[in-house]
């Protein structure tokens, strides 16, 4: 299995890494070194700017979340990062719950599943 964020996409929500049995996501600064360590395609790694839209739609949604914040404190803030991709049983628990419906995970078949926000 391949897991990736979209990183520009990623609100810093941290429902994936809250949901995931298996611990595919880790939390990352956004101003670190391993914000882009997964196997996300060159056109969706960090490279500084959050998504006009989905940044537009969240920022100011008051829901206990630091959504764009730079480190993960307190349970949400940072972004995340598939780190153990091979580690996903496809239960699809992160799926639903991505704010930013920015995870992309590809099975052993090339079959791809989306986010999609529920
Ligand atoms: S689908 Fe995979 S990455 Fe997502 S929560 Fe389930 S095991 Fe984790
Ligand atoms: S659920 Fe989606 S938006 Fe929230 S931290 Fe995970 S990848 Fe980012």
């Amino acid at each position: 299995m391949k897991v990736w964020v979209n990183k520009p996409k990623c609100t810093g929500c941290a429902h994936c890494f809250d949901v995931c049995p298996v611990a595919v996501f880790q939390m990352k600064d956004r101003s670190g070194a391993e914000a882009n360590a997964d196997v996300a395609p060159e056109e969706q790694q960090w490279k500084g700017q959050s998504d006009p839209a989905v940044k537009a739609k969240w920022e100011s949604v008051q829901d206990g979340h630091k959504h764009f914040a730079d480190k993960y404190e307190d349970r949400s803030g940072g972004l995340s990062v598939a780190v153990s991709g091979d580690a996903c049983i496809l239960c699809q628990a992160c799926l639903v719950e991505c704010e930013g419906e920015c995870i992309t995970i590809t099975d052993d078949n090339g079959q791809t599943y989306q986010s999609i926000y529920k």
